[in-house]
């Protein structure tokens, strides 16, 4: 049995990886030659942050992410197990609080607990909490990485789909999908990379804001990703002048260290996300549709590859994936 993989981003990636580890035949076909900055995926924090992304999306993407750290630690080996610190200034307090009530699996910090984490926050913020079982990793060299190890697995990438007909197509399309996925919409997000010697942060540093929730997430050598911006807009152009001004604000603030740093990069792209916010399985026919990551590609792509690869051994696809296909 041939499966066609549409689509080489996270998604496409993952189901490879699980499908070549359960033993079936893959082939991936994608326009581009490589991962870049044609795929929502290159644009990512690589938060896997099962625990604190259940504020919004809930107890099902704890559940569903956790597995993600060892499947990761497993396909590439560039999992940094360090958690992730949540931060707020004093006058929004508040917001730190509602945090703590609406996720689980963290502790909370005194300033000496911040400062013994993160020694060049010290003196900065009196509470913190810590989220001490989740990770993060660089997205462009894990997307890289699965590449690379199908590549020395024999599995074929393709620039456009060979005349042959497989058994089933995968559509992992992204956000590109929408010409058959009619209720996908995209959420933009603006990201910036900066360099910033002047300070080390060992793991991500979400900084918690009524409008502007910031995240940092350290990648080594004094550089760092920033982001995201959560916009309703399937736009993909150019970082705004807002964004970036709110960002910068929201780093700056977090340590002014960051008045200082380079700017390297500033990205953005529109996450593929379905009503719920949820990923989604859906099979019409010949074609299996994994899809809807939002903002987590990383976080749940193992879970929906996996469950993929379960449906072609039983059948199956859980209640929760399999939304009202349109
Ligand atoms: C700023 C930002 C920060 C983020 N941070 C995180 C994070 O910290 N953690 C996390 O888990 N997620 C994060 N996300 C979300 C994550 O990036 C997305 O959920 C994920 O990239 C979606 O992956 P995908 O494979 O579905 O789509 P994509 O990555 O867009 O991949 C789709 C692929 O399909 C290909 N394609 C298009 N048309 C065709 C065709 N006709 N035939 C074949 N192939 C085709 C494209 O070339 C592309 O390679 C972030 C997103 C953004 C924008």
């Amino acid at each position: 049995m041939t499966l066609r993989i549409l689509g080489a981003g996270v998604m496409g990636l993952a189901l490879a990886t699980e499908l070549t580890a359960r033993g079936h035949a893959v082939e991936l076909v994608d326009p581009a030659p490589a991962p870049g900055p044609h795929a929502c995926s290159w644009w990512a924090g690589g938060m896997l942050a099962p625990f604190c992304e259940a504020e919004t999306g809930g107890e099902i993407v704890a559940r569903h992410g956790q597995p993600a750290l060892d499947w990761w630690d497993q396909h590439t080996g560039l999992t940094h197990r360090a958690g992730t610190l949540v931060l707020t200034l004093a006058r929004d307090s508040g917001e730190r609080l509602r945090f703590a009530r609406r996720t689980t699996g963290h502790r909370t910090l005194d300033a000496d607990g911040i400062a013994a984490l993160e020694p060049d926050l010290a003196g900065r913020f009196a509470s913190g909490l810590f989220y001490e079982a989740e990770a993060h990793l660089s997205p462009r060299a894990a997307l890289a990485e699965l590449r690379a190890r199908l590549l020395a697995q024999g599995v074929a990438f393709h620039t456009a789909p060979p005349a042959t007909q497989p058994d089933l197509v995968i559509d992992a399309r992204g956000l590109a999908a929408r010409d058959q996925l009619a209720d996908l919409r995209g959420v933009r997000g603006e990201m910036l990379v900066l360099r910033c010697p002047g300070i080390t942060l060992s793991r991500p540093v979400r900084l918690l804001h009524p409008r502007i929730p910031l995240y940092i997430v350290p990648r080594g050598d004094g550089v760092f990703m920033l982001g995201a911006t959560m916009i309703e807009s399937d736009r993909r152009g150019a970082v705004t002048v807002r964004s970036v001004l709110e960002l910068l604000s929201a780093a700056y603030a977090l340590h002014p260290a960051f008045g200082e740093a380079e700017v390297l990069e500033t990205g953005a792209d529109a996450r593929p996300a379905f009503p719920g916010n949820l990923p989604a399985l859906r099979r019409r026919g010949g074609t299996l549709y994994a899809n809807g990551l939002y903002r987590h590609g990383f976080l749940l792509s193992p879970a929906v590859a996996a469950m993929a690869a379960d449906h072609l051994e039983t059948g199956t696809i859980p209640d929760f994936m399999d939304e009202a296909p349109t």
